[in-house]
């Protein structure tokens, strides 16, 4: 591993500046610490309002990232307040985190690391303390205490496991007065601390103890197989997207029985070897490569059997029976060491490894389903490197538990923000670069669902997608270029999603197109395009969006944005009117057919939405002034003037209506129309 310490980026730094910028270095190793794993911190003299100097330890706060560290960050902490604990022989994390608290000295400061007391009883100015892939390598193996007595020696302090918090810290802290000349300690099953006088000096220490040991496995690949060698092939990858749409529907719906779940799929080379290998189940149960992937990845994941070890005999009831058989597995963990007042989570496995295929990780959101899938990844280069050497070796069950079932760990998480109304859903909006698709997009997005933009224009579907995850893309906006009106194009964009997501559960089929006409003058070719558009085109997309979603059996809702002109159509708008009342037709089949499935279909009606639409292009507005004897600049105003309420109706009130229909605030809604259209007496529904 490089070390990329620069004297010249850290010239006239505080010890601060170059924390952050050591934290930074090292935050952007991924084979040091994965996302929000690993802390630092440094120990100077500040001085306070009344310029009293002190001793501050800076220690990582919790919730903040290593690669993106800022000063701002980290806890400062009165040393002196906080040294007296050492002295203690115990104290429980909720002691730990008061006492913490009462040493910080600056209000509204994030809370110290949970690792913060670790930081302060060891007695040198700067500290390191990460969960390196080689290190873990070295301490989760069988054989670990002697292979790290051979590669450090006496450079590193062995220290067997003990739960971080005090006692960990007070253990550390013992060991360092005892070997003065130790420059770190290795945890065993947890990671690596090293110390020094300076950034530069703790930080080349890390780098130097993770390079040892990555040259060590790098010389003992050259002569043994990692993993025992492979026992399955990889299926072709054409043979596998098969796979994965016919089993992901059922996967989800298993792993979503407390709480619907976003999943996404995996298959790079090193999870390829590790899933095909033959002694990577095994492995894969032994535990977690440190306590604190555990949060994320649950202790253990699902590895499927497949019959014969045949991925291709594998069946969707056969997984899910994998998977019911995992969360049984938990249950009776759960059972086994649970303690009063505790409430079992989610017993379903986040990570599922399928030989043949790859990976399939779970979160309630893509983001969180790619941080499981990295994390997991790390785990797996951690198990590849033992089985160079020896037995991949973790956290025994009882010590687990008492990390997964953390109640610090489990507070902290208590502490993000509620869920929204649509969190966990993936919703489908067609026809989303006009006005009103857009704005549904928006509209559902910021109620926290995963959306796919879909439109004919991939210019504009691509600049939308960019514009919505411009704001650093939470949940993660999926573009796709679409035309309703081709089967194929239609299918393979369902089957995109499904693939991106795992699933899908809501569809606004929005997409459509205006055409003036009357009947004795409307052309064929007309006619069928508003046909093709108008009706097929939702056809299409509700049918492919139902295969999917029947399979899922999670329901699920389809919203068919129609018109005011299926209950009261409007002259010369024929082309128009008829095939919008063929969906409005198609959107009562749906909910009639549907319903034993828990799928909704609903309509939404809106009236002379004009602004930024596609759909009231030039001609259109032309010629639909002609037809009620008006001018075309004075539409608007006449569109507004016929409602009841005299008002002009937005894109943001379809969206809302949509919101509506889409969220369970409806939920015993289903074959209905809304409209959005300012009250219309003559297009009432009835
Ligand atoms: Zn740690």
């Amino acid at each position: 591993m490089r070390n990329k310490w620069s004297d010249g980026v850290t010239k006239g730094m505080d010890r601060l500046g170059e924390l952050v910028y050591r934290s930074r270095l090292i935050g952007s190793e991924p084979k040091l610490c994965v996302w929000g794993g690993g802390n630092t911190s440094t120990k100077q003299l500040e001085h306070d309002l009344r310029s009293r100097g002190r001793i501050i330890l800076r220690v990582k706060g919790s919730g903040s990232d290593l690669k993106a560290a800022r000063p701002q960050d980290f806890s400062p902490l009165d040393l002196e307040s906080v040294i007296p604990a050492f002295k203690r022989k115990a104290m429980t994390d909720e002691e730990m985190v008061e006492y913490l608290a009462s040493c910080l000295t600056q209000t509204g400061a994030p809370r110290p690391s949970i690792e913060a007391l670790l930081h302060a009883f060891v007695p040198y100015a700067d500290i390191d303390h990460t969960h390196a892939d080689a290190i873990l390598s070295v301490t989760n193996n069988a054989d670990g205490r002697r292979l790290a007595r051979r590669l450090f020696g006496g450079e590193l302090i062995w220290v067997p496991y003990v739960k971080p918090g005090f006692l960990l810290a007070k253990l550390v802290g013992t060991q360092v007065r005892r070997f003065p000349n130790a420059k770190g300690a290795i945890l065993e099953n947890h990671g690596l601390i090293t110390w020094g006088e300076c950034s530069k000096e703790s930080y080349s220490r890390t780098i130097e103890m993770v390079t040892r040991a990555e040259e060590f496995f790098k010389s003992r690949a050259r002569r043994h197989k990692a993993l025992g060698g492979p026992a399955t092939r990889s299926l072709a990858p054409a043979a596998r997207e098969e796979f994965l749409l016919k089993m992901l529907p059922d996967i989800r719906r298993s792993l979503s029985r407390r709480r619907p779940v976003v999943l996404t799929f995996h298959a790079n080379a090193a999870i390829l070897e590790f899933v095909n290998s033959r002694r990577g189940a095994e492995s894969s149960q032994a535990g977690p490569a440190t306590p604190d992937h555990m949060l994320r990845t649950k202790r253990v994941p699902l590895f499927i059997r497949p019959p014969g070890g045949d991925p291709r005999r594998l069946t969707a009831p056969l997984l899910t029976r994998q998977i019911e058989a995992a969360a049984q597995r938990h249950l009776r963990y759960y059972q086994k060491f649970r303690k009063a007042g505790m409430e079992m989570l989610d017993p379903y496995p986040r990570v599922i490894l399928i030989p043949g295929v790859g990976m399939i990780t779970s979160g309630k959101d893509r983001r969180e389903a790619g941080i499981v899938a990295e994390i997991y990844e790390h785990s797996i280069a951690v198990q590849r490197s033992v089985s160079l050497v020896s037995r991949y070796r973790s956290l025994p069950l009882a010590k687990a538990f008492e990390v997964e079932y953390w109640p610090l760990e489990l507070y902290k998480l208590s502490l993000s923000p509620p869920e929204k109304a649509l969190a966990r859903h993936v919703a489908f909006v067609t026809g989303a670069a006009g006005a009103i698709g857009r704005a549904i997009s928006e509209r559902l997005r910021a109620e926290g669902a995963h959306v796919v933009v879909s439109d004919m224009d991939s210019k504009k579907v691509g600049a939308f997608v960019t514009e919505l995850n411009r704001d650093g893309g939470r949940p993660e906006v999926l573009g796709i270029v679409m035309d309703v009106t081709s089967e194929k194009s239609v299918r393979e964009a369902l089957r995109k999603i499904v693939l991106h997501f795992g699933g899908i559960d809501i569809v606004v089929s929005n997409a459509g197109v205006a055409h003036i006409s009357p009947i004795d003058e409307l052309e064929l070719k007309d006619w069928e395009k508003s046909m093709a558009v108008n009706a097929t085109g939702h056809f299409l997309v509700a049918r492919e969006a139902l295969r999917f979603m029947r399979k899922q059996e999670m329901g699920g809702n389809i919203i068919f944005i129609t018109t005011k002109n299926v209950l009261s159509p409007g002259k010369d708008f024929g082309a128009y009117s008829i095939s919008k009342s063929a969906e409005a037709q198609l959107c009562r089949m749906v909910a009639i057919e549907n319903g034993e499935f828990g799928i909704r279909a609903n309509m939404v009606n809106p009236d002379g939405v004009f602004e930024g639409s596609g759909l009231w292009n030039e001609r259109v507005r032309r010629d639909r002034a002609r037809s009620y004897g008006i001018r075309a600049g004075r539409l608007e105003e006449f569109y507004k003037n016929r409602n009841l309420l005299k008002i002009r109706v937005t894109a943001q009130d379809v969206a809302n209506a949509v919101l509506f229909l889409a969220s369970d605030q409806s939920a015993k809604t289903s074959g209905c129309i809304l409209t959005v259209d300012g009250g219309l007496k003559e297009a009432f529904p009835r």
